[in-house]
């Protein structure tokens, strides 16, 4: 397949005007000008008009299980009254309602452009629909991490381990008979132990050693709340209080979140850290030594007002920051609707907290870094590349393409995962002008 569009986003390139891609068996095969296409490469081909060809978002810390939740929490008054009130939603929630909210959100993923999605896990029956294999091509790749405490059920380390064991190999779809599966050696199942504060030591501890034996992937919430800092800072505070009406509490170390968590063996290469907001002096330093992936999810920390992201030291330190949706249950009602997954919306929320940094290294959070967190040939439009990408259509020619792709409202006109079009359901955009120039428009990438 042969597309032609008016802007091109390799994402680690300029933005290429009247660009081409050109697609063969699933991966990106040649990104340039149309002008220089070879002529062995010449053949009929899509002309998408006045559009954006971009690599579709990379969501790198969502839970589409939680869809249904969207707008029933008014913002809470701290974080530990938000855990209660989602857990009694949860209580409340059925498992077909669970499979339902799943399906939603991640329609809702497929609409605004993501292709794909790291998705915490914590409804069995989603579990197994996810083990069973879902229709594809249907929308985004997942990966699916499984959540895990532990604490409530009073599990040992060594039973909780066999038992995630089992559910990562229970039902393997098999995918060896099928083409569009092939070129993709990726692990589709990880494990999540939910945080520092909602799992035992112990666990974490044996977790940790199976997980770099098994190279099992991990994701886990990290450093989220003032509150939890506090917890393992100090020993006190409203989580502290809260968790010890359900089991005793081991001896503070007053070490912190990360440092905890690193004594634990638990920051493994590619972990992928969820939104990791308060740091002591050296965590964000421990976190780019061990290679950790960290998530910002900008409309759920703004929702809990915590402290500024601490974007600029952990890029210093080396770590790969990425972008994700978290859940609707943790995103604010703005307007009458209730909120959407998208990632277009984060990145908004993203730069309107952090107006000095370039929408173009935005961009880049919200795709190239996701993607090599999850290890995936994607996120950028290069020879070799999954062929993953959605068409944003362009609605005035002078403007530059990156903000028309981070302000874009509703769903993208047209999505292609694995080299098939998934969605095109908006009409196609207007044609593209043949010789307007736009001499203002970026044409750096950070
Ligand atoms: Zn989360």
């Amino acid at each position: 397949m042969l597309l032609r569009s008016r802007w091109v986003l390799p994402i680690t390139a300029p933005p290429i005007e009247d660009g081409a891609v050109l697609i063969n068996n699933g991966t990106i095969h040649w990104v340039g000008r149309w002008t220089d296409l070879p002529t062995v490469f010449q053949h009929s081909h899509i002309d998408l008009g006045n559009a954006i060809l971009s690599p579709g978002f990379v969501n790198a810390h969502c839970h589409l299980e939680y869809t249904h939740f969207a707008g029933q929490l008014s913002k809470p008054k701290d974080f530990v009254s938000w855990i209660e009130s989602i857990l009694a939603l949860k209580s409340q929630s059925t498992p077909e309602s669970g499979v339902a909210a799943w399906y939603q959100g991640y329609r809702q993923l497929l609409e605004t452009g993501t292709t794909l999605v790291a998705d915490m896990v914590s409804v069995p029956e989603v579990w197994s629909l996810r083990r069973s294999g879902i229709p594809q091509p249907l929308g985004p790749r997942i990966r699916s991490f499984f959540e895990a405490t532990g604490v409530l059920h009073g599990l040992s380390p060594e039973t909780l381990l066999e038992s995630l064991a089992q559910r990562l190999q229970e039902n393997r779809p098999d995918s060896t008979n099928d083409p569009n599966n092939a070129i993709e050696a990726w692990p589709e199942f990880g494990v999540a132990p939910h945080s520092p504060y909602a799992t035992l030591p112990a666990f974490l501890k044996a977790l940790a050693q199976r997980a770099r034996r098994d190279q099992w992937p991990l994701s886990m919430h990290l450093a989220e709340s003032a509150t939890e800092f506090q917890r393992f800072t100090q020993g006190s505070g409203p989580l502290y209080d809260w968790l010890k009406r359900f089991r005793p509490l081991e001896e503070t170390a007053h070490q912190s979140p990360v440092q905890y968590v690193a004594a634990l063996g638990m920051l493994i290469p590619q972990m992928l850290a969820a939104h990791v907001n308060y740091l002591a002096t050296g965590d964000a330093e421990t976190l780019g030594n061990a290679q950790v992936n960290v998530v910002h999810c900008p409309r759920s920390h703004a929702y809990f007002n915590h402290q500024a992201f601490p974007i600029e030291s952990l890029t210093k330190a080396g770590v790969s920051v990425c972008l994700g949706t978290d859940s609707l249950a943790s995103i604010e009602v703005e307007g009458i609707e209730p909120p959407r997954l998208s990632m277009q919306a984060e990145l908004q929320c993203f730069l309107s907290k952090n107006p000095s940094i370039p929408p173009s290294y935005a961009l880049k959070l919200a795709t190239l870094h996701g993607a090599h967190a999850m290890g995936c040939p994607s996120g950028e439009l290069r020879a070799g590349m999954w062929a993953d990408l959605i068409i944003t259509p362009l609605h005035s020619p002078c403007v530059d393409p990156i903000e028309a792709v981070i302000h874009h409202q509703g769903p993208v006109s047209g999505t292609i995962i694995r080299g098939e079009w998934l969605q095109v359901d908006e009409p196609p955009p207007p044609p593209r002008p043949s010789t307007d120039q736009c001499p203002h428009v970026s044409s750096s990438l950070q």
